[in-house]
């Protein structure tokens, strides 16, 4: 897949292992901007002892208002080849994490499995927990059947209008709705153990954008119609301008209230009843990256 990239849908077709890069910037080895326990994560993710957080730099999106561009877009971060991922995994679970959380794994998914087969033979045996924009091929995603325990896709619109005019890609929302589909045949609902802690299954996240630009109503419906009402989803509040989010002027000021609890309501219409915990706005620690 490499050698003709078409690791995630947008099937740059460059040459990885010679040295060639494509839309993600990535060529043969993951970089890491950071990792270490996280409380700002879901709460059946962050348990007692956080969620064991490794964020990858780059990503195979380009969001204009990027909540976390200077990792996504400007490279922050330091090249890790197969052994050091694998002891960074196991220093999360010699810290207590209850998961490896990997941040924006699609682009770097070979590396990070190279680095599991190695760190399970080294005594790995956390769930592993893929984090991603929702941009991701079925093809690759039916790689990951039976090592991959949580989902935890992004869905970040219903309308390919705005997927493109925001993320430069017109068809997130099909991608994105096929990819999720595919995640939850996988493992099914999001299952918790006896302390609330997440096991199995899927988690969506939903940022709500100013002026309804992220089509909740669309995403909602899909979710409790064509995947499960009992879809574990974060609606998040915490939107604000960045990067480039300042040229466009709809995007150009945070989410209000109203806009955040329309879309709390219209998950409660569609017979969603699993959402993160909630409200307006959110303390700063509780804030998901
Ligand atoms: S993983 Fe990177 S190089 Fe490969 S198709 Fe996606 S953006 Fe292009």
């Amino acid at each position: 897949m490499l050698e003709e990239c078409c690791l995630c849908p947008r099937r740059c077709g460059v040459n990885r292992q010679a040295g060639e890069s494509g839309k993600c910037y990535i060529t043969t080895e993951a970089i890491v901007s950071s990792y270490g326990p996280h409380f700002g994560e879901e709460a059946p993710l962050v348990g007692s002892h956080g969620s064991g957080t490794i964020f990858f730099t780059y990503c195979n999106l380009r969001c204009l208002f990027c909540q976390n561009y200077t990792i996504s877009q400007l490279g922050e971060g330091s090249p890790v080849n197969r052994e050091e991922l694998a002891r960074i995994m196991l220093s999360l679970q010699a810290k207590g994490c209850h998961n490896i959380n990997l941040v924006s794994p699609t682009h770097v998914l070979p590396y990070i499995l190279d680095a599991v087969e190695l760190a399970v033979t080294m005594g790995l045996y956390l769930p592993l927990v893929y984090n991603s924009g929702g941009y991701d091929c079925v093809e690759t995603l039916e790689l990951l059947d039976g090592i991959v325990d949580i989902y935890m896709p992004d869905m970040k619109y219903s309308d390919e209008k705005t997927a493109e005019q925001l993320s430069g890609i017109k068809d997130y929302p099909k991608v994105n709705k096929a990819a999720i589909r595919e995640m939850h045949r996988q493992v099914d609902d999001l299952q918790l153990d006896e302390q609330g802690v997440a096991q199995r299954g899927l988690l969506v996240r939903h940022l709500v954008l100013p002026n309804r630009l992220a089509g909740t109503k669309e995403v909602v419906r899909f979710l409790a119609h064509e995947v499960s009402t009992n879809t574990y989803l974060n609606i998040m509040a915490q939107y604000h301008p960045c990067h480039k989010a300042f040229d466009i002027p709809l995007l150009s000021r945070p989410v209000n209230k109203q806009e955040f609890y329309e879309a709390i309501d219209l998950a409660h219409q569609q017979g969603l009843h699993r959402l993160d915990r909630y409200h307006f706005p959110l303390p700063l620690w509780l804030t998901p990256r």
